[in-house]
């Protein structure tokens, strides 16, 4: 089981289950011709994927395409369920900012049979994230820039003011469903401008001015 790594302290947390949101960036549902919904869209990924600031994506050789997608994290801080809008950000630890590493070929393909995400979602190293800010020292977490770059060159640029569905709305609608416990992880979906990466690759993602996570890209 990974831990978090955090910035400027020394606490010790497992990764939990792993959340991820689908389509809650307009012009990232549009550029994948998908519908919006009224409610997120939700999905797993296994902790086994996770790796840190510094180490390496493996493409798998399953897939033709694989895709970056920066997004958002959010770390629970204390076990919950059923917890309103108001009270949901004293659920809140921490903020990250990671990638929800996906084989578009393999993701296309389940889509169209109305299969699961799971494998495109869940090789080895197909979540990077960086260290953990605590909450208190983000108060602006509704407005954060967000970006990645491939090789110095901008990719993904957006804010998380431009998410269709609130920080407090995913944990209202999320633990409704399923119990959140200390130390699981939200990945709160992407922008637009997801693009394939390549054997030799360089991503740099950026979120607000402190998160920021770098990471490379080989062929398996
Ligand atoms: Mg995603």
């Amino acid at each position: 089981m990974p831990y978090y790594k955090f910035r400027n302290n020394n606490h010790k947390l497992k990764i939990g289950k792993i959340i991820c949101l689908a389509r809650t960036y307009k012009k990232h549902a549009k550029e994948m011709d998908s519908d919006i919904f009224k409610e997120p869209v939700l999905f797993f990924k296994p902790s086994s994927s996770i790796i840190f600031n510094d180490e390496t994506i493996i493409i798998p050789k399953m897939s033709k395409s694989v895709h970056h997608e920066v997004e958002m994290g959010i770390i629970i801080k204390n076990k919950c369920k059923n917890v309103s809008k108001k009270d949901a950000m004293n659920y809140v630890l921490g903020y990250l900012v990671g990638l929800d590493i996906t084989a578009r070929d393999i993701q296309t393909e389940a889509k169209k049979k109305g299969l699961p995400w799971s494998i495109a979602k869940g090789f080895d190293t197909f979540t990077p994230i960086s260290s953990v800010i605590l909450k208190e020292n983000i108060t602006n977490y509704r407005n954060l820039s967000i970006s990645l770059k491939v090789n110095g060159k901008l990719k993904q640029n957006s804010n998380t003011k431009n998410m269709l569905f609130s920080i407090p709305e995913i944990i209202e609608y999320i633990s409704k469903i399923m119990t959140l416990e200390k130390g699981d992880l939200i990945l709160t979906g992407t922008p637009e401008g997801v693009n394939t990466i390549e054997n030799g690759d360089i991503l740099e993602a950026n979120l607000g001015d402190i998160l920021s996570l770098k990471v490379n890209v080989k062929d398996e």
